[in-house]
């Protein structure tokens, strides 16, 4: 008789800061896999954060957590990757991209030496170009790279609509595209609820838009950093990807053509199953919506070109 060996699903989360241990304890209460292996450059934080998380196994069960090292991405099916320097008050997503991207070379080549075959998932800031950055380094192919893009963003966005609408932010339908920070553009044109567009005065609509697109800098200004959605949606994407839900996400993948934008990494609503990006959605866009789309896409373009000058 043929025996089949049972494989454990594994995620590895590279980076155990606030954003990093939320998503493993996001994960941990969800159960969604059967083992999260914590890795920091700081490997203390990391004992002590599987130590603490652990002690919660006589009420969760079911879990193995501990602090490892790169050798443990072997046989992950996902790896996401929270490390590298965090927004302080003041500072945009791109201020943080020549620290992040150097740290991110080392850490991809250290992830491919172990694993070839899962899923790559970027959170870092600026979370698009180091999805591309990934894309470049990890030589995989590009449904298997992905960035939380916009997916934060459009559930802050149908959050405040829901808000404003009096309805369960679960049954808006809208989506913020683009790049994850201050140029991403609000679809206006498709929001709706059951089918039916949104009847929001211009001065609401602005409002919404700029609470949407600032959120991050009110959150870090008040509290230093953000960490509970930001989980909630790493844990969206997992739960996608490893139930095989083709769930429609608005996640950063790697364009190509898409409303005319070719060669960078943004945030668009993407078929997200066991492959990764199964399937990028194109948007029927407003003209004035390709404009916003089109300065999005070209001011990251000139961020890598920057990058690799
Ligand atoms: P943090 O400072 O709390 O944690 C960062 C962790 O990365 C630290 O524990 C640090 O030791 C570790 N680290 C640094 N260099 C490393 C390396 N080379 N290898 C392994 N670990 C390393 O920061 P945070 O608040 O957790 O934020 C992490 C990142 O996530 C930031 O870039 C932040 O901007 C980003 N972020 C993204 C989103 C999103 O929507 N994509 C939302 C919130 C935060």
């Amino acid at each position: 008789m043929k025996s089949t060996i049972f494989k454990p699903s594994r995620a590895v989360i590279i980076g155990t800061g606030a954003v990093g241990t939320t998503t493993a304890y996001t994960l941990l209460l969800r159960k969604r896999v059967a083992e999260i292996v914590l890795i920091d450059v700081n490997h203390d934080k990391a004992v002590g954060e599987a130590l603490d998380m652990n002690h919660g196994l006589p009420f969760v069960g079911g879990v193995k957590v501990w602090a490892g090292d790169y050798p443990d991405c072997a046989g992950a099916d996902i790896i996401i990757v929270t490390a590298g320097a965090s927004q302080k008050p003041g500072e945009t997503r791109i201020d943080l991209l020549k620290k992040n991207a150097s740290i991110f070379n080392d850490i991809v080549q250290n992830i491919t030496k172990y694993n070839q075959d899962g899923i790559l998932l970027i959170a870092t800031n600026p979370v698009d170009i180091l999805s591309y950055v990934t894309l470049k380094v990890s030589g995989f192919p590009a449904n298997r790279v992905i960035g939380s893009g916009t997916l934060l963003d459009s559930a802050r966005y149908r959050y405040l609509l829901g808000k404003h609408q009096q309805i369960d932010p679960r049954s808006i339908h809208a989506h913020i595209i683009g790049e994850h920070g201050d140029s991403e553009v609000p679809v206006w044109s498709l929001a709706n609820v059951a089918g039916i567009g949104l009847d929001i005065n211009d001065e609401d609509k602005q409002e919404i838009f700029d609470n949407t697109k600032n959120a991050a800098y009110s959150i870090i200004n008040a509290k230093g950093a953000t960490f509970y959605a930001i989980a909630l949606a790493l844990d969206r994407i997992v739960t996608a990807i490893l139930e095989d839900e083709s769930a429609v996400l608005n996640v950063s993948t790697f364009l190509q053509d898409y409303n005319g934008v070719s060669d960078v990494y943004l945030g668009v609503p993407c078929v997200v199953d066991r492959t990764g990006v199964r399937e990028v959605l194109d948007l029927p866009l407003s003209d004035e919506e390709k404009v916003l789309f089109h300065k999005s896409a070209d001011k990251l373009k000139s961020e890598i070109a920057n990058l690799k000058s």
